[in-house]
């Protein structure tokens, strides 16, 4: 699965904030950056039906699509030597980056290790299918502290429906196997599930079996929103399936966020509620999609092309290739700059005056091809769901967050909603029509528990 927006790193987001406003790019200077590395290029076993990866083939035309040693040297030496924090991540994505084989990984390690500096701790996250997964490649990742990500989008008919092999046969199994490789290796590991038309409608199946069977603790919902071009670039308007609707995935997002305050907090971690309680804490978001700004999560190819992030793989956000300029002047490019500062700077007004902009920030802009409903365009495709799901738990997080800054467990919430579930019926039945719902929507009861 290559990288999808969400999750810009396969297991935990650590991206730092975005540019930051100011005269102009003079002031850009990355402390730290994230680049998701294609060694692969979009090669892959699987055809997954909503893959945005597979057509960029065509953009390196003859190519052998692996990266050479020589390449790899250069990236390892350029990326330790451009970060300034205490930590440095190589993310490998693809494609499927395991067909490299394990040889290229362990190239990887012997050249971190050759430019390794002593003042950073270096980690390796990788993104697979999973499903080329064997014994070696799960003592490899457990000698070596990988964090992977694994794609698995529900239980076996909700994941098979497009996540297919090349003839368009099931996948399932096989990235069951690879998941119960990774555990019984002790690997530490999440699960990325695309939310689409075809699981959408099916939220707390697909939870309770990634809790509960698969024994996922780490997960991330990415929803899957596919325009309707036949460049597969960020352009043209509307969207074809599989797309998930933007109404389904915020019903998505509440159904798994109302079983989940009610007994998994502090137990199992869904990335966007991670998210959204850092935003309520007053943290803010620290994924690219919830920032005011971007431009700190780039891509490269197998070529050592460098583009300015995995979803605009497209020739007119190449930024040059590494083998030419250095890594850190390409990331410092004003062209970059203005990527990252396109995010703030095109926000609609509808969005600067929504009252969940603190978290949402106008979401990615490779969604903004809707337009606001006073006829302003560039609203993000999903704001309808991710409105009604930001609003859904605006109360249960600001007890959270309460909880938090003094310094007790959010997970207390757990308790408190269960009292509060117990509570609420008698509650509703003495509110009057006009009063606010006592169930913490901000609504009146006549327009949320009491509608007729
Ligand atoms: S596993 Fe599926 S989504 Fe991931 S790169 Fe391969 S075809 Fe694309
Ligand atoms: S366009 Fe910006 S917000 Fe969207 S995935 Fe790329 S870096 Fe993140
Ligand atoms: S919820 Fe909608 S209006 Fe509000 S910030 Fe997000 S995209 Fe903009």
């Amino acid at each position: 699965m290559p990288g999808n927006g969400v999750e810009m790193s396969p297991v935990k987001a650590r991206e730092q904030d975005g540019p930051q406003a100011g005269p102009g790019p003079a002031r850009w200077s990355p402390q730290s950056f994230h680049v998701m590395v294609k060694p692969r290029g979009p090669i892959c076993n699987l055809d997954c039906e909503y893959c945005y990866y597979l057509s960029k083939e065509t953009l390196f035309p003859g190519s052998g699509f692996r990266m050479t040693e020589e390449v790899l040297e250069n990236y390892v030496r350029s990326y330790i030597e451009a970060q300034h924090g205490p930590e440095v991540t190589f993310a490998w994505q693809g494609g499927e980056p395991t067909l490299m084989g394990l040889e290229f990984f362990e190239t990887v390690i012997r050249l971190q290790r050759k430019h390794h500096r002593s003042d950073v701790r270096i980690v390796n996250t990788l993104q697979t299918n999973g499903t080329k997964l064997d014994d070696d490649w799960g003592r490899f990742f457990k000698e070596h502290g990988f964090l992977i990500g694994l794609s698995l989008d529900g239980p076996r008919d909700l994941h098979d429906r497009y996540r297919v092999t090349k003839g368009g046969g099931p996948s399932f199994d096989d990235v069951m196997h690879g998941l119960r490789l990774l555990q019984r290796h002790g690997v530490e590991h999440n699960i990325l599930c695309c939310v689409h038309e075809g699981n959408a409608g099916a939220p707390l199946e697909v939870y309770r079996f990634l809790r509960d069977e698969a024994g996922a603790l780490h997960l991330q919902f990415i929803p899957i929103v596919i325009r309707d071009n036949d460049t597969g670039f960020q352009e043209g308007s509307g969207v074809v399936p599989p797309s998930v609707g933007s109404r389904q995935y915020g019903e998505f997002l509440v159904a798994i966020f109302d079983d989940w305050v009610r007994q998994d907090v502090g137990r199992v971690f869904v990335q966007i509620f991670d998210e959204a309680l850092a935003a309520w804490a007053g943290s803010g978001p620290s994924l690219c999609v919830f920032q005011e700004t971007c431009g700190l999560g780039l891509a490269m190819e197998h070529s050592g092309d460098l583009y300015c992030c995995d979803h605009f793989v497209e020739p007119r956000h190449e930024l040059g290739n590494i083998n030419g300029t250095e890594l850190a002047d390409l990331v410092a490019s004003e062209k970059q700059w203005r990527f990252g500062m396109a995010k703030r700077d095109t926000l609609t007004r509808y969005c600067r005056e929504c009252d969940v902009r603190f978290i949402c920030n106008g979401g990615c802009p490779k969604n903004r091809f809707e337009t606001t409903p006073d006829g302003e365009p560039g609203l993000d495709y999903l704001c309808e769901g991710h409105h009604a799901f930001f609003r859904h738990i605006d109360g249960p997080m600001q007890i959270m967050a309460d909880l938090w800054r003094s310094r007790r467990s959010p997970a207390l919430i757990m308790e408190i909603q269960t009292r509060e579930d117990v509570e609420l019926p008698s509650r509703l039945a003495e509110i009057s029509r006009n009063a606010r719902c006592p169930c913490g929507s901000g609504k009146k009861f006549k327009h949320c528990h009491g509608r007729e």
